[in-house]
């Protein structure tokens, strides 16, 4: 038997057909981070760079995340770009708490990441205070090519997630785990 990754899947070539052996977690994972649908979260200027990111220039498709989505139920990655004030704060939030899970967050830029250079009365300094955030990226604006590493180290992120654990974890009744009904 030769193994294509010893951590994550092995074929058999001396079966007919190359049967391809591999783990029910690999196998959501890999699913789950090569359709990434993103909801783009455009709040100023770093959202241009994420409409560039669409553009077929640097082709977002060959990673699976070209279906950019406009309701929150349809989407499950959040591309926060731009600077999140007070007054749209809690509006990013309620669309995040829309999205089903499993979903994920990218912070884009300086603004999304820590306020960036809005240190003021009306800017919350970082999205992370209110929403997780998976991946940071940096730049003001982010070019991009370092918003698609950005995508490249949440797939990396999600390669590592133990899916299907957690999804029987959340399944299993209360009781299975001891806690008291
Ligand atoms: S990080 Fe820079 S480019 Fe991005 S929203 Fe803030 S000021 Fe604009």
């Amino acid at each position: 038997m030769a193994e294509t990754n010893a951590q994550h899947a092995a074929y058999d070539s001396k079966i007919e057909g190359n049967i391809i052996f591999t783990r029910v977690d690999t196998a959501i994972n890999w699913m789950r981070k090569n359709s990434l649908w993103p909801m783009p979260m455009g709040l100023a200027c770093c959202a241009i760079e994420l409409m560039g990111t669409g553009a077929s220039r640097y082709d977002i498709a060959r990673f699976g995340a070209e279906v950019m989505r406009f309701s929150p139920r349809q989407a499950d990655v959040m591309i926060v770009a731009g600077t999140v004030t007070y007054k749209m704060a809690l509006a990013v939030k309620r669309i995040w708490d829309q999205m089903p899970a499993p979903k994920w967050c990218i912070a884009m830029g300086a603004c999304a990441s820590s306020g960036g250079m809005y240190r003021s009365y009306a800017v919350l300094q970082g999205i992370d205070n209110l929403i997780p955030v998976d991946v940071y990226v940096s730049g003001c604006p982010p070019r991009p090519e370092a918003l698609l590493e950005g995508l490249m180290k949440l797939q990396a992120k999600i390669d590592k997630e133990s899916s299907a654990l957690s999804h029987f974890k959340t399944e299993a009744p209360a009781e299975a785990a001891g806690v008291p009904a």
